[in-house]
């Protein structure tokens, strides 16, 4: 498939200048390249903004609740352990309605990619702080101050068991498809954080501040080092915001690949596993 095969006839609705687009066609390249289509292929999005991506793009997609992104892959995944999987999500969903599914699939090492849309804003619902809003953040939600802390998804991916853990920027469009064609390589949970403007509701976290304060880690960084790489997670700031591979560990098994049934059955063969179930009838019933 060519890039314009994988729109849809549907046009986007996303605000002029909204990071959206940047991930979406940072997407798009990467399938193109990669040769992803409905054949091999599942994108899986959550509620919010971004979550028309299943709309917009031309391969064969779910839209979960509110959160529940993550367990609806997962289920996909299971499912169809050939299949790419790939879950987009805002950082509210991932983190807050969804922090539990998130921290779960990154502990399972589940055999996926999890793309965190991170405008650190709920958009859809016209401009509410977020998981990831900075304290002191001022929005409908909390127009004297944002009191609480910030999560760091990053951190917590590392912390969780995520095997695969990166960073985007938005704007960078050369650099995400190559991120996303390196996460869906990986085998095992494979997070990526792009960091993405929403110019209609954070007049903090714009494509200046980005700008100016990101940076991308060197080419001698060692991605193997996990203790470095829960270091550099916590950098956040002024220059201070790294992009790139922070974190792989090839040596952990995904979930899949630690169950053999997965690896010869698929759902999608259409072809039923008959068991016999009588005993467990007998001891349960
Ligand atoms: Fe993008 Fe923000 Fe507009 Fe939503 S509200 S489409 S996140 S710019």
């Amino acid at each position: 498939m060519n890039l314009q095969d994988y729109n849809t006839p549907i046009k986007p609705t996303w605000c002029p200048g909204c990071g959206n687009f940047g991930t979406w066609t940072a997407f798009k390249m990467a399938a193109a390249k990669e040769g992803w289509d409905s054949s091999n292929t599942a994108l899986i999005a959550d509620v919010g903004c971004h979550g028309h991506i299943a709309n917009y793009t031309n391969i064969n997609a779910l839209v979960g609740l509110h959160g529940r992104a993550v367990p609806a892959a997962t289920g996909i995944k299971l499912a169809n352990n050939k299949l790419n999987v790939f879950t987009f999500i805002g950082d509210g969903g991932c983190l807050a309605e969804g922090g539990n599914h998130f921290i779960h699939a990154c502990r399972r090492n589940h055999d996926m990619v999890i793309i965190i849309h991170d405008n650190a804003i709920y958009g859809l619902t016209t401009g509410q702080t977020s998981p990831r809003s900075p304290h002191g953040f001022i929005s409908k939600s909390t127009p004297e101050g944002n009191i609480d802390m910030p999560l760091n998804p990053m951190a917590i991916a590392i912390a969780s068991g995520a095997t695969f853990v990166a960073r985007g920027l938005f704007s960078d469009i050369a650099q995400l498809t190559q991120l996303f064609i390196d996460a869906n390589n990986h085998k095992g949970i494979a997070i990526v954080d792009v960091l993405q403007a929403c110019p209609s509701f954070n007049k903090e976290y714009t494509p200046e501040y980005f700008k100016q304060n990101t940076y991308y880690l060197p080419k001698d960084y060692k991605v193997y080092n996990k203790e470095r790489a829960f270091t550099k997670a916590l950098e956040w700031g002024e220059k201070q915001i790294p992009l790139g591979i922070f974190y792989e560990d090839n040596k952990q098994l995904s979930y899949e690949a630690q169950i053999p049934f997965i690896q010869t059955h698929s759902v999608s063969e259409n072809k039923p596993v008959k068991r016999d179930v009588s005993e467990l009838y007998k001891r349960f019933i």
